[in-house]
């Protein structure tokens, strides 16, 4: 086993870390404090991460990329989520996406979608599942015909007609282009009856809700999407027809990875900020950190930090490389790592005593930043319910338990 980054590793995590503390930082307070949540999102911070090569880094050179992998895109993932959450997440949407389009689509959709991409500086990426009556229903998926996402992809001659609603979707109303998740064949559950679609952003028949005013990660934008009557050439099917979520489920293989080095990035700050302030404020006649209680409580944060860390960055390695990938690699990152971000991010706050929960110490925007990947990408109950049914699976087959060992 190799533990440490290569040196092309090292050089990505640092151009990230130079974005993340020269451009993302000094921008964040303000922008997060803006009270329309529209204007919380910045192109100034797209046009940096294009300056930096690092708005389509996992795309390969040809369309304007550096070829990153998945670890290398995990890392630096959590360098942006320390400066800002919601800015890793503008970056982590278009990455998957995009990575998605690359290994699924057709040369000629590379052509087409992945050079306009590349072609707009300003280009970001989006995709839409959850409805308002569909949400987790299509995480899981549930198997009965009439859960799930209910949005229609009709066929026409020549291509589909895509009818339908979405609701919360990152990017959306910032997206150059949008995939697009119909149910080609309604007397199916989801698993069996829905496809994907690639969808310009600007395309007249797409328009977008309100800006959702969320909690935290304002820095990004999420709204709903009304496709109405939107037309979808046959050569702009993405994978195979009615197999979209097997198609996703097999080829995000980084995704849950991302969002949890995100949230990672959140907890990471946070803890650092309190190792700062208790090394200078003093109570009981020395300094905080002095206390030994203190100490025990930043052994068990860091303890709990770098063990998700591990673990975090063994699920993307594995998702570079697909032989060693454990389809529960699909959700445990996320819920790891949701969970102790939650709990060091709280325990830093309570590390600041009452100037925790004043804006200018900055803990309370990532408090509420923590609490996004608790629901996001699939709420945690969901995860459990994914890694329980693939226990249960293994646990009814001949010898397959001690497959769970074997890395
Ligand atoms: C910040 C943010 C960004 C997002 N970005 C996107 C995006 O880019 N694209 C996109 O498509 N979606 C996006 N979503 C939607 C997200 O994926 C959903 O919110 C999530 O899947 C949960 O669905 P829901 O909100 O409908 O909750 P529901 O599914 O209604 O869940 C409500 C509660 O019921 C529980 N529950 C649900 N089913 C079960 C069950 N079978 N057994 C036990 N408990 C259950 C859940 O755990 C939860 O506690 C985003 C959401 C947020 C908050």
């Amino acid at each position: 086993m190799e533990w440490s980054l290569t040196a092309d590793q090292r050089r990505w995590r640092d151009t990230a870390r130079a974005y993340a503390t020269e451009v993302v930082a000094p921008a964040a307070p303000a922008l997060d404090a803006e009270a329309d949540p529209e204007k919380s999102f910045s192109w100034a911070l797209v046009d940096a991460a294009s300056e930096y090569g690092l708005r389509l880094a996992p795309l390969p050179p040809e369309f304007g990329g550096g070829g990153t992998d998945f670890l290398t895109n995990a890392v630096m993932l959590e360098e942006i989520a320390a400066a800002d959450l919601g800015t890793s997440v503008v970056l982590a949407q278009t990455w998957k996406f995009a990575q998605l389009l690359m290994e699924l689509g057709t040369a000629d959709q590379h052509e087409r979608w992945l050079r306009r991409l590349m072609q707009n500086r300003r280009g970001l990426m989006a995709a839409s599942l959850t409805e308002p009556n569909g949400g987790s229903d299509n995480v899981l998926p549930y198997a009965g015909v009439n859960g799930g996402m209910q949005m229609r992809a009709e066929k026409v001659d020549g291509g589909w007609v895509l009818n339908g609603q979405k609701v919360y979707i990152s990017n959306s109303n910032r997206a150059d282009s949008i995939i697009a998740f119909a149910r080609t064949n309604p007397n199916e559950p989801v698993r069996t009856g829905v496809s994907m679609f690639i969808v310009p952003g600007d395309s007249p028949q797409v328009t977008f809700g309100a800006v959702c005013d969320k909690l935290g990660e304002r820095l990004a934008n999420n709204a709903a999407i009304f496709y109405e009557n939107v037309f979808v050439p046959d050569q702009d099917l993405l994978g195979r027809e009615n197999e979209g979520l097997a198609d996703v489920a097999r080829l995000l293989r980084g995704s849950n990875a991302y969002a949890a080095a995100c949230t990672l990035g959140v907890a990471r700050a946070a803890f650092g900020r309190a190792l700062r302030y208790t090394a200078e404020r003093v109570q009981g006649g020395r300094r905080v950190i002095d206390h030994d209680d203190i100490g025990v409580q930043f052994a068990e944060m860091y303890s709990q930090l770098e063990s998700a860390r591990t673990y975090v960055f063994r699920a993307a390695w594995a998702a570079d490389n697909a032989k060693a990938f454990d389809p529960k690699m699909a959700a445990m990152p996320k819920l790891l790592a949701s969970q102790v971000a939650f709990d060091v991010t709280r325990a830093s706050l309570e590390m600041f005593g009452g100037s925790g929960v004043m804006r200018e110490t900055g803990m309370e925007k990532l408090m509420r930043d923590a609490t996004i990947f608790l629901h996001s990408d699939g709420t945690n109950t969901v995860m459990r319910k994914k890694i329980a049914a693939d226990l249960r699976a293994r646990a009814d087959g001949n010898g397959a338990l001690d497959a769970l060992w074997d890395w």
